[in-house]
């Protein structure tokens, strides 16, 4: 049985819980199914989401949206919409907007099926909210019953909340932390893993890089396509000498696999990761895999900043030698909201993110609202930001992106040039140098992360044209 799904059968749990606590769930379910289509995921986050159940999302998030949905069309099933841009829009309506800012754990699935109105009353027991004769007491009560309510939200094994937290670690783990830190230009550039087993694929893409970039990232399985691991190519790339940014996803890794992967990667030499949650498994080729995720990548960037910083599993254990991140996350700045995306950001960095890899950009005015909703809420300087660069090479490519990924906006004086162009490609360069160079005037940008959009053999000659000198 699986929250998340909107349609299936009554939970029927194998150990059967006391007289009372039935009742209780069969009540919660009843009333909150019919008023928020409810899948009992055992503990509730209503009151956090303005009232709308996250568990609609087909992925499962509970920290918010994935960045590929908008509020007509949701990534998973374009026929309904993204059900956190709704969140976000009842909680700007009902002023709530600070309350999306807690991390939320993931699900406990011994708890799944269960109600959480049992434990709230079981809780308000055990503290004395509730004396003998069943009346509340009303001392301190509004305090006592939020304090009750976040407890049995956030668990002692995720304790999650809405401040920052400074990185444990003064001192950088890593070339491209070393470079933000100094307040360097930083480039770095995607490498797409082979479809194979050939290492020298990915000695080659590192050949072509070796100079030109401070790091490459290794694409996780991109489209929900099974590729070369993103692991093994960043300890490829490393023994190229390209230090390798890790891309892991919240689809293809549980929280089991997050910690030893990661712990793996921390001691061959690989700490810069960016956490994604990543594209849906129905966008993959095959039979799609299983919806929803166990995490997200909010809880995927809390769990590795406590690994490190406090050296704790998620279970509680100690780690014996604590690993060395730098860890990244995904921006929008395109979003339809910047102050909503802003609030998003907030929540990563709050969780773990000390840089953002932003999407493609290609208009200079959005991402300078976007910068402007970061720094209304002080997060530029906790955090190093670099801007997606995606060479357009065609108006086939244009075309494409309009129609796929319709929030990003190409400016229409660059379209009229490049159908203009007796040699598209040329114009497509020329325009992403003219890009970065407004994107370099930005004081508030540390950096460019260059996509190359399918063409890798091109990106030394952009690389080579920035004239950068990479220590
Ligand atoms: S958050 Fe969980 S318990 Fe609350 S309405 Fe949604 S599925 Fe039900």
């Amino acid at each position: 049985m699986k929250p998340a799904r909107r349609f299936r059968e009554p939970f029927l749990p194998v150990q059967q819980p006391s007289l009372t606590e039935r009742f209780l769930t069969s009540i919660e379910r009843r009333i909150k199914g019919f008023l928020f289509n409810c899948s009992m995921c055992g503990i509730c986050l209503l009151q956090e989401t303005a009232f709308i159940c996250p568990m609609l999302c087909p992925k499962g998030l509970r920290n918010g949206p994935c960045g590929s949905g908008s509020s007509e069309s949701c990534c998973v099933d374009p026929s309904r919409p993204c059900i956190w841009h709704h969140i976000y829009a009842r909680a700007d309506e009902l002023d709530r907007l600070d309350r999306l800012l807690e991390v939320q754990s993931p699900l406990d699935w011994n708890r799944v099926g269960k109600g959480t109105w049992g434990s709230i009353v079981s809780e308000a027991r055990i503290r004395g909210l509730i004396s003998p004769i069943g009346a509340l007491r009303w001392t301190g009560w509004r305090e006592r019953v939020d304090r009750l309510f976040e407890d049995v939200r956030q668990p002692d094994w995720w304790q999650g909340d809405d401040r920052f937290h400074p990185p444990a670690l003064s001192q950088p783990v890593s070339r491209l932390q070393k470079a933000l830190d100094h307040g360097e230009f930083v480039v770095t550039a995607e490498v797409s893993p082979p479809a194979g087993s050939s290492p020298s694929i990915v000695r080659q893409k590192a050949e072509r890089l070796r100079g030109l970039v401070h790091a490459a990232n290794i694409t996780q399985n991109p489209m929900a396509t099974p590729r070369m691991s993103s692991l093994a190519c960043s300890i490829l790339l490393a023994s190229s000498g390209i230090e390798p940014v890790l891309q892991i996803t919240a689809r293809d890794y549980n929280r089991l696999a997050l910690q030893s992967e990661t712990l793996g990667a921390s001691s061959l030499g690989v700490h810069n990761i960016l956490c994604l949650t990543g594209d849906p498994p129905t966008a993959g080729r095959g039979p799609a895999g299983e919806l929803p995720f166990d995490l997200d990548a909010s809880q995927m960037l809390w769990i590795l900043r406590r690994l490190r910083d406090q050296g704790r599993f998620l279970d509680g254990r100690e780690v014996m030698t604590p690993p060395r991140f730098f860890l990244g996350a995904a921006g929008s700045p395109y979003d339809q909201n910047p102050e909503h995306e802003a609030l998003r950001l907030e929540k990563k960095i709050n969780a773990g993110a000390q840089f953002i890899q932003t999407q493609l950009v290609y208009d200079v005015a959005p991402l300078e609202r976007w910068l402007e909703a970061l720094d209304k809420r002080e997060l530029l300087d906790k955090v190093h930001i670099l801007i997606g660069i995606g060479p357009l090479r065609s108006l086939k490519m244009v075309r494409y992106i309009q129609e796929h990924i319709p929030d990003i906006t190409i400016p229409p004086n660059f379209v009229d040039r490049l159908e203009s162009s007796a040699a598209p490609e040329e114009t497509g360069l020329a325009f992403a140098m003219e890009l970065i160079g407004k994107v370099r005037q930005l004081s508030d940008v540390s950096g460019i992360h260059i996509m190359s959009m399918g063409s890798e053999e091109t990106l030394p000659h952009l690389l080579q044209e920035l004239n950068l000198v990479i220590v």
